[in-house]
């Protein structure tokens, strides 16, 4: 039996066998497929995902320090 033909995942790109019968084609799992899902709808609808990995930091601990006022022409 050859060989099948190896496809990267487009959700964790990883390189596995394609299975054209697979129903998570063309993602290697269902799982990633479903990640890929996910990604899209949170695109479309607006809806925010529960994800933890980009905590929102909305306050900028950072001083407003402006070099241009001491400018000296
Ligand atoms: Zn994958």
């Amino acid at each position: 039996m050859a060989s099948l033909p190896e496809i990267q995942c487009p959700t964790c790109r990883k390189f596995f066998a394609a299975d054209i019968h697979a129903p998570s084609m063309p993602f290697c799992s269902m799982r990633c497929k479903m990640v890929d899902l996910n990604h899209w709808f949170s695109e479309e609808v607006g809806l925010p995902v529960c994800t933890s990995d980009e905590p929102e930091d909305q306050e900028e601990p950072q001083a407003p320090a402006s070099p241009r006022e001491y400018r000296f022409d």
